[in-house]
């Protein structure tokens, strides 16, 4: 591993940092926080933490020894001081002389006794840190140190790649016990210049912020050469299908799969996010797959998030598509029972009240094509990817000079439902939409952008669909959370098909559809050219059937329901003159709404229709409104607000109708009416 320490850079950050009133000692620990933060080999999402020991002023003045040691929710790569909260070293190191101490009050010596009590919490190893005498003291979850640790004689093994160097710390849950044992390894024998942590990591100490660091590059480079140099043959491969299916053909099933039933046809929801490489497939592809991920994580943090392990799938055939289905309920079935039991064996081995995690995979590994990462949001569903990389290079490595075996299940356990986690997992609600995927069809226009907003506000992703591209791009930026633009002509079947191919490569699936996009033509019907009748349909009628045709095919893949939402205009019920060749396809539209209300009810997909009139919008511009106000003799605030309530009706009217319909979770076949009060356009 490439030692990226510089002197400038270090300098310059010393430098920096004290013009903010930061010291040198917690400059050089951003410094090389980041340098290891940066390096995904050796922490990934949380799993790693470092330290120095310092002096930190109070707000009386008083002057303190504190640690200041990584706070949790930050993230190494990018830390800043603040991310390092100071905690009076005294306190911590008199802990070292109680028996015992829970995680709870450890939690509460901690914060009482930081210096800023608006600090995140130190880390769950800050006591280990603290028992250490060095200044520097550094942690990570290295992938080729787990290679040694995560298997069968990891002891002997460790003493035969770092010799008498490296201190040994048998298997113990981070917290309190693994701090005093740590600790006590390394009065053994002072000479040490880190720890391995068996089945967990490693920690490397100095008297300075680059020994401590240079220390850790060292000893995992002894540990890669180690792999490197005592490899054995490669497993042996798994057979492939002749024709494999694709990563689209499988990702409703399987995102479907994994959702969780909440009983009468509601579902929490996952996003998928789909990964590969070479290396990936290369290792995914190992005859022995199956055994391998049920053998867990390779290291116990990782369980936050992708639980006991990954989940391991047969290769897809392409030819047999119509029976994969069945292939991947059985697999998650067996997952969830096996995770059910995994449970109930290690929850009733003590008095503490517990709630179950839901137990769905959190990563999918698929022969032949790579590996699906899952997750409530895109950003967890990315996360679980991430730390499946990083679980096939610390695998591969122990494969390779041995045999992968890390912590026990038993042992994993009460670190998955470690209080503390449970805490965070508890205050974590979800939003109504957390979860789906809306696919907008002109998702750039007014009506279109502002639904978008809206649902992603209430936790959707959302994929914008629109003619221009860079407006849709534009749309999706301002809708947030993490939501995709798209640019297709949505008159084009093939263009449409690949839209919604967008939304399944990027989350997996799609569970609202709001189709939105229409255009206004005029011509008394008597006289209309029939090209631009049937233009106006191809649009106002015909695009909406293939984008709700696409979002059914997803949605009875996926099997967790969905909902269909159709803008269809007042011109549906209450034509306008000269408006036929809009409203003839509209009103169509309606008609197809209800169709689709009736036609796919039985599987939970429902199907609504909103009526709004007279909203500012590309269909009618401010110029029309000029215009049309004109022709009245009114205002154009009298224009735009002549309905019952005699008030304007905006997109973000609209919106709320559409979100109301998605949300309704009993009421199909529904048309909403969004004008303001238009008596001749009421339904009866
Ligand atoms: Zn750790």
């Amino acid at each position: 591993m490439k030692n990226l320490w510089n002197d400038a850079d270090a300098e310059k950050m010393v430098a920096d940092y004290a013009k903010k009133g930061v010291g040198r000692d917690l400059a050089l620990r951003v410094y090389t926080t980041r340098l290891l933060g940066g390096e995904p080999r050796l922490v990934l999402h949380g799993g790693g933490n470092t330290s120095c020991k310092t002096r930190a002023t109070d707000l009386v003045g008083d002057e303190w020894d504190v640690l200041c040691v990584k706070g949790s929710g930050w993230d190494m790569a990018v830390i800043e001081p603040q991310g390092l909260p100071a905690v009076k070293m005294g306190a911590l190191l008199k802990a070292r002389g109680l028996e015992s101490l829970s995680d709870e009050d450890m939690v509460a010596l901690q914060r009482s006794n930081l210096i800023d009590p608006a600090s995140p919490n130190p880390s769950v190893e800050t006591l280990l840190h603290a028992f250490l005498p060095h200044k520097f003291v550094d942690h990570t979850h290295s992938t080729a140190i787990l290679a040694i640790v995560d298997q069968e004689d990891s002891k002997a093994l460790v003493a035969t790649v770092f010799g008498d160097k490296m201190g040994y710390v048998p298997y113990i849950k981070p917290g309190f016990d693994l701090a005093k044992v740590a600790a006590e390894v390394f009065d053994a024998d002072r000479g040490v210049e880190g720890l391995i942590l068996d089945k967990h990591g490693i920690f490397t100490f100095g008297d300075d912020a680059r020994q401590a660091y240079d220390r850790m590059i060292h000893y995992v480079t002894v540990a890669e050469d180690f792999v490197a140099k005592n490899g054995k043959p490669q497993t042996a491969k798994a057979a492939l299908p002749a024709k494999l299916a694709k990563p689209s053909d499988i990702a409703p099933t399987l995102r479907g799969a994994v959702a969780v039933a909440r009983g009468e046809g509601r579902f929490d929801r996952m996003i998928s996010d789909f990964r590969t490489s070479d290396a990936i497939v290369d290792f995914i592809n190992s005859a022995k797959i199956a055994d391998l991920a049920g053998q867990g994580v390779s290291t116990p943090d990782l369980s936050i998030r992708i639980k006991t392990g990954p989940m391991a799938v047969p290769a897809p055939d392409a030819d047999k598509l119509g029976d994969y289905k069945a292939v991947i309920r059985g697999h998650v079935e067996a997952f969830s029972k096996d995770y059910r039991a995994y449970f109930e064996t290690n929850d009733a081995l003590d008095d503490v009240k517990r709630i179950m995690l839901d137990p769905m995979p959190r990563l999918t590994l698929v022969p032949g094509l790579g590996m699906f990462g899952h997750g409530r949001t895109l950003k967890d569903a990315k996360i679980a990817s991430d730390v499946g990389e990083m679980w096939i290079e610390a695998v591969r490595g122990a494969e390779t000079i041995g045999n992968f075996q890390p912590l026990s299940k038993a042992d994993l356990f009460p670190l998955e439902y470690w209080s503390l986690e449970q805490a965070k997992l508890a205050s974590n609600k979800p939003k109504p939409l957390t979860g789906q995927v809306v696919l907008v069809t002109g998702g750039a226009g007014a009506i279109g952008a502002a639904t978008a907003k809206l649902f992603a506000a209430n936790g959707a992703h959302a994929v914008i669909v629109d003619l221009d591209p860079a407006k849709a791009a534009e749309a999706a930026k301002a809708a947030g959370n993490n939501s995709i633009g798209v640019g297709a002509d949505i008159t084009s079947p093939a263009e449409m098909r690949a839209a919604f191919d967008k939304a399944i490569a990027v989350y997996g699936g799609v569970d609202i559809l709001v189709s939105n996009a229409g255009a206004a033509w005029e011509g008394r019907i008597g006289e209309l050219d029939d090209a631009l009748l049937r233009r106006s349909f191809e649009l106002n009628f015909f695009a909406h059937q293939s984008a709700a045709q696409n979002a059914v095919r997803i949605m009875l893949e996926q099997g967790t329901g969905g909902v269909l939402l159709f803008n269809t205009s007042k011109q549906a019920v209450n034509p306008g003159p000269k408006f036929g060749a809009y409203g003839l396809p509209k009103a169509a539209t309606l008609f197809l709404s209800r169709q689709y209300a009736l036609d796919y009810g039985a599987h939970g997909i429902r199907s609504n229709a909103v009526n709004a009139d007279r909203i500012r919008s590309g269909l009618l511009t401010d110029a029309m409104i000029a215009s049309r106000s004109g022709a009245r003799g009114v205002s154009e605030k009298e224009y735009m607000s002549g309905n019952l309530l005699g008030q304007e009706v905006t997109a973000d009217d609209v919106a709320q109708a559409f979100l109301h319909q998605a949300l309704a979770e009993r009421t199909t076949a529904d048309v909403t009416t969004v004008d303001g009060g238009n008596i001749a356009a009421a339904l009866r």
